[in-house]
């Protein structure tokens, strides 16, 4: 079948990188815990003719004519992300996850509150408050993070710090935290200092669908996601949250709007114009494919696998970060290592296992370098890959651990047995109809 037959006419340079990235992409083993495959229904969905309408506003409340259609996908997006995960309310126009959490501090804070977050080396998101980013200079962040020694919430601490600092908003959630988080920890905390809680899934939300991981929708006030890690859909983001505000006499006595239209004015007309109605019935598939059984199925999965991956890795005598994983990522801690977490990275994508490198807990090295690789199941899961293939992998990221120093001479052979290994299996949105 002749993929892109206009784009290959009309313009060859990017119609051959596209393809040239189609073929690396489905013979290396992608382990970036925040990517995925999209089926090619997704894929025609953010590619079709709905990229030409603008439609500023919300379904039967827009500043532009000729929206019958529109409106019905939009609506469908926002009722299936409602269906999906018991919420009370959606907005699905976020561009991307950051667009979403900036949304979510115009809808709850005002500039130079605090707000609790983990700063980035101990797995929060640059949107949690992090210096470099919009929250950290617009906002107070009061940091927060795992035990350095065991690598998991210590909630005494957390609590601690809330009730000395009483920031106005908590974000639960994390780019690099190989465990499970209990919700309604973080929620009696929020309640004892009436602070918004507010969970950013983005990582873990296909484990959520799968009931694999606790469920933070009824016990937070927003809770944020990417459509684009695990879900399997477009690149976007999302916000569900409560409709009534437990917090509004505190915060917005003068205020008439509920939560969930401060939401709505915070993603638009606070922060964006038209909405992107193409990725939003890319989204609206992915919602319809994530609320069948087989994706359950796939949730499930990945924990499987990632434990798999774990145990054969330490039965290897490899270190991860926190002892070990229950969700679908891990990080691989090489701190008693002569070589760095970006060493690592780099010579397993020479060798076709693609990851990235990343901080360890407690980490001496600097973010430049670190002392971590995280490495994720989520997209090896979707490619139908087991616990037995994950005994594989865990084989080929050992032998190239111990030919680093010699990696330009191994990586060739073992980066063609991925390949081969590779195409036993069917890709969605690449090989698999
Ligand atoms: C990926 C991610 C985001 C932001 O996503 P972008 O779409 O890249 O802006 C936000 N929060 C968390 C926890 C993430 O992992």
């Amino acid at each position: 079948m002749e993929r892109y037959p206009h784009l290959k006419q009309t313009d060859p340079e990017i119609y051959e990188l596209i393809r040239k990235q189609t073929n690396y992409e489905s013979s290396t083993l992608k382990m970036i815990a925040s990517e995925s495959f999209v089926s090619f229904s997704v894929l025609e969905a953010c590619g079709s003719i709905l990229t030409n309408k603008y439609a500023e506003g919300y379904p039967e409340a827009r500043y532009y004519e000729g929206n019958e259609f529109v409106d019905q996908i939009e609506n469908l997006a926002i009722n299936r992300a409602k269906q999906l995960f018991g919420a009370e309310h959606a907005n699905v126009q976020p561009y991307s996850g950051s667009p979403a959490n900036n949304a979510v501090y115009r809808a709850l804070l005002k500039t130079g509150d605090k707000l609790m977050g983990m700063p980035v080396p101990n797995g929060g998101h640059l949107t949690h408050g992090w210096k470099v980013n919009f929250s950290g200079t617009d906002y107070v962040q009061i940091p927060y993070g795992p035990h350095p020694e065991t690598g998991k919430f210590d909630m005494d601490q957390i609590r601690q710090i809330a009730k000395k600092e009483r920031p106005k908003m908590i974000w639960v959630g994390a780019t690099a935290y190989p465990h499970k988080i209990e919700y309604n920890d973080f929620a009696e905390i929020a309640q004892e200092i009436d602070a918004y809680l507010v969970a950013d899934i983005a990582h873990i939300n296909a484990l959520i669908i799968a009931g694999v991981h606790p469920d933070p929708v009824p016990c937070c006030d927003i809770v944020s996601s990417t459509s684009h890690k695990m879900l399997r859909g477009p690149r976007a983001g999302f916000l569900l949250s409560k409709i009534e505000d437990r917090l509004q006499s505190k915060y917005f006595s003068d205020h008439k709007l509920n939560l969930a239209q401060r939401v709505d004015r915070a993603v638009f007309p606070g922060l964006q114009g038209g909405p992107h109605l193409h990725i939003i019935a890319g989204m609206a598939a992915a919602f319809q494919e994530a609320l069948t059984q087989e994706f359950k199925n796939y949730g499930v999965q990945i924990v499987k696998n990632a434990k798999r991956l774990a145990d054969s890795l330490l039965a290897k005598g490899y270190y991860l970060a926190g002892g070990g994983t229950d969700t679908h990522l891990m990080i691989l801690d090489f701190r008693n290592e002569n070589f760095t977490g970006k060493d690592a990275a780099k010579a397993l994508a020479k060798s076709g296992i693609i990851a990235n490198f990343n901080m360890v807990p407690g980490d001496p090295r600097s973010p430049f370098v670190t002392s971590g690789v995280r490495l994720g199941t989520q997209s090896l899961t979707t490619m139908g890959m087991k616990e037995t293939d994950m005994e594989k992998v865990a084989g080929w990221i050992h032998r190239v651990c111990q030919n680093i120093t010699r990696i330009d001479e191994e990586s060739p052979k073992i980066r063609q047995e991925i390949a081969d290994f590779c195409s036993q299996f069917q890709i969605p949105g690449i090989t698999k109809p």
